[in-house]
């Protein structure tokens, strides 16, 4: 029996471990992958404060995993299937056990949107990519696409352009919806081109990506593109799969808090870039993940 699960190892799930775990609590954190969350895919974080000079986004991740397990919070590295929070202790199932604990922190944060384009599901792991940190290398002297028009989007056509000999941004909008310095920085790129307005309707190829089928939103006209990989970055959608029969969410599907971080269900709270909050930057779900934390040890010191 553990007095608090957190599901999700991103920073707002090690940042409750470190808290709770310092409070005392008996905390384990369940994770499906690595420790980290995305920002351990980040290529660099340049707007954690501490680091002026920036950081990894591994290199910070892996400060906070080891600073929770310092201070002695357990980790297991399964995947979240299920829950029953109906009664006061509350149960997380995964494929090989159930936790019983009586508090749990859902931080499973969200995963990259895809294009729904006919072939994305085929050529992933072969041209088709959503983290450029893990496969730009790959692309050394290539000709890539970055799919989208935020910041993400950008900043990571800025990174591929360390490897690709060109890197086309494809738009599906008119407007970038980029910081102006960001947008600058991409204009300046030699090695970046920018196509709007454009939506990929399939990416075609014989193993591997060869070629992206283009098709102008207003005018419909229909293009080729030929290239080597496409790194898609359209935001992301929250991981809730799993708590959805119990907990309250948004029309987007993220999980409704109230100030103090409480879900609908009693004992359970969300944290991070899983609920509905203005923000989702590393800085908000460390701030998250404290709070929740906090919330949990007057939750429990209040129920004994
Ligand atoms: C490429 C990229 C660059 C970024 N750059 C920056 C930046 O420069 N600055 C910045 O502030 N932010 C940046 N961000 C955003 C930042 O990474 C996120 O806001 C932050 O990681 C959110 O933390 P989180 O803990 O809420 O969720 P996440 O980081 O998404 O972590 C959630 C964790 O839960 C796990 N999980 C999911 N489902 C389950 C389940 N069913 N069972 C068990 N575990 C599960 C996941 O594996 C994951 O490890 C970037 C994001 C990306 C993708």
């Amino acid at each position: 029996m553990y007095d608090l699960t957190i599901i999700g190892g991103g920073p707002a799930g090690l940042t409750a471990a470190i808290y709770a775990a310092r409070g005392g609590l008996k905390t384990v954190v369940l994770e499906s992958m690595m420790p980290g969350g995305q920002a351990a895919n980040a290529e660099r974080i340049d707007n954690y404060p501490g680091f002026p000079q920036g950081i990894s986004g591994f290199e910070l991740a892996n400060a906070f995993y080891q600073q929770a397990m310092n201070l002695g919070a357990e980790f297991i590295f399964e995947q979240v299937t299920n829950m029953d929070l109906t009664e006061k202790i509350k149960k997380v199932h995964t494929n090989e056990r159930t936790i019983e604990c009586r508090a749990v922190i859902i931080a499973a944060g969200s995963q990259p949107r895809t294009i729904g384009a006919k072939g994305e599901d085929v050529f992933q792991g072969r041209g088709v990519s959503y983290c450029a940190t893990c496969d730009g290398a790959f692309f050394k002297d290539k000709k890539v696409a970055v799919v989208g028009g935020g910041n993400p989007a950008l900043e990571e056509a800025e990174y591929l352009s360390k490897f690709a000999s060109e890197v086309t941004v494809i738009n599906p909008r008119k407007q970038f919806r980029a910081a102006e310095t960001t947008l600058e920085k991409a204009r300046n790129n030699t090695k970046i081109k920018f196509i709007s307005e454009n939506v990929v309707e399939e990416i075609q190829g014989q193993d591997r990506v060869e070629n992206l089928l283009l098709r102008h939103v207003k005018t419909n006209e229909k293009n080729n593109l030929a290239i080597d990989g496409v790194f898609v970055y359209l935001g992301t959608k929250p991981n809730t799969k799993f708590a959805a029969a119990y907990c309250q969410t948004d029309e987007k599907g993220y999980i409704i808090t109230d100030e103090l971080l409480r879900t609908n269900v009693e004992g359970v709270y969300a944290a991070g870039d899983i609920r509905n909050t203005p923000l989702r930057q590393v800085a908000t779900a460390v701030g998250d993940g404290a709070l929740a934390a906090v919330q949990v040890e007057k939750y429990l010191s209040a129920q004994s």
